[in-house]
């Protein structure tokens, strides 16, 4: 494989921080040259000085002095506002861009490195959900690949390099169920952010936690998979597995399945999506088939979750629907994170949102970023 230039946005998160221990492991394939952060300034100076990192970004303002001093004397350039990622991704020398902030945030430097032709590695799942055309369309027309960081998708991405071009009859979505699998409705009703925070197989940032709790996280996985392989709905079937030992699968026409199997181990699809279609090493945890013992999969409970639900309503809807559904939800989570909102809080939220949705069915950006705002004040105001 030739050296690849990497740009991460978001490196100072969870699938940043697994980012960086891949390249760790191939310091001889892989140098980044761009590194972002919301507030992080001691990790994203960490990251710059270990990286040599040419340029790195701080997008709130109130950080940028601290940066500064953190990195003076070194090489590398600091930068601040969600501009200045904008623009930077677009550097002539940037191969792919791991797209790793989290939420809405990531749409807009997401478009811009996309129309600059840069290939994508994509965690940010948010901004499919919110503009899953409009981000499709664009990497169609920039010849852009999008190539799947979400564990899910990675996994039925491997699958479907065994289709050869035949048609998929199914995809099966792998769910862990989230740490309220097996709790009784009154108890989920109580419960608090930190309850929520405890996942029983990922460590991953507060938001997804919170979202794979409510299976919210499901949802959203659910359209991110309709606009990364352009299939129809019906055909994503959600399936509990507690274990997340299968991280997804396809079936074809004659009934066969692919499954793909790894140790639930972020940096595996991380280090796919920027090595593909090479697969390089990895130092992480294996399969121990006879030690694992058994694999188990169950129905999931859309009256414990309603959140699941709704997004496959958003789905179906289409147009702004997904994009408000992902706006009131990430409102109603930092809501329920600041022990603002009850955990049932977050699906009445989204519910709310969706029935008043002012439906756009072919949305432009402009459209996008208004539904987005719209949503976001609407629920912020009826939680206060
Ligand atoms: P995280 O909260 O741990 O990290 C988020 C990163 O984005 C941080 O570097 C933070 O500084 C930056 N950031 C946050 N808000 C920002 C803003 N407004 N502007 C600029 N930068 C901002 O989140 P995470 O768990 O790493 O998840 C990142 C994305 O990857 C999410 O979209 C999530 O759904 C997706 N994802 C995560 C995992 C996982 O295992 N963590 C798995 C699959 C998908
Ligand atoms: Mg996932």
């Amino acid at each position: 494989m030739e050296k690849k230039r990497i740009a991460i946005l978001g490196a100072t998160g969870s699938i940043g921080r697994q980012t960086l221990d891949v390249v760790r492991q191939h310091r001889d394939l892989f140098e980044i040259v761009l590194a972002t952060a919301n507030s992080s300034a001691d990790l994203l100076a960490a990251a710059a000085a270990e990286f040599g990192i040419r340029d790195a970004v701080i997008c709130d303002p109130a950080c940028e002095a601290k940066l500064k001093s953190l990195l003076s004397g070194t090489s590398t350039k600091v930068w601040v506002g969600p501009e200045s990622i904008c623009s930077l991704v677009q550097a002539e020398d940037v191969d792919i861009v791991v797209a790793a902030m989290v939420g809405f945030s990531g749409l807009a430097p997401t478009l811009a490195a996309i129309r600059a032709g840069k290939d994508i590695a994509l965690a940010n799942k948010e901004t499919l959900v919110a503009a899953g055309a409009i981000v499709m369309d664009e990497a169609n027309a920039h010849g852009v690949r999008i190539l799947p960081v979400d564990s899910e998708h990675s996994a039925i991405f491997q699958c479907l390099q065994a289709a050869g071009g035949n048609k998929v009859a199914k995809i099966h979505l792998t769910a862990s169920g989230g740490p309220f699998r097996t709790w009784e409705k009154a108890a989920i009703a109580k419960a608090t952010a930190s309850d929520a925070l405890r996942h029983p197989n990922w460590s991953m940032g507060s938001k997804i936690t919170v979202d794979s709790a409510t299976m919210m996280n499901k949802g959203f996985e659910v359209i991110e998979a309709k606009w990364l392989f352009d299939t129809a709905p019906e055909m994503i079937h959600v399936v509990v597995h507690p274990e997340s030992l299968i991280h997804s699968m396809v079936e074809f026409q004659d009934g066969a399945v692919i499954a793909q199997m790894a140790m639930p181990d972020m940096r595996q699809p991380i280090l796919l999506s920027l090595s593909f279609p090479e697969r390089l090493p990895l130092d992480c945890p294996r399969m121990d088939f006879a030690s694992l013992g058994k694999m188990s999969f169950f129905e999931p409970d859309t009256d414990r979750f309603p959140c699941l639900a709704l997004a496959f309503e958003a789905l179906s809807k289409g147009g702004n629907a997904p994009c408000a559904l992902n706006a009131a939800n990430e409102a109603a989570v930092k809501a329920f994170l600041e022990g603002r909102l009850s955990f049932y809080g977050i699906s009445d939220m989204a519910k709310m949102t969706l029935d008043g949705l002012d439906f756009v069915a072919s949305p432009s950006l402009g459209d996008i970023f208004n539904t987005h705002e719209e949503a976001y004040r609407k629920v912020c105001e009826s939680i206060r």
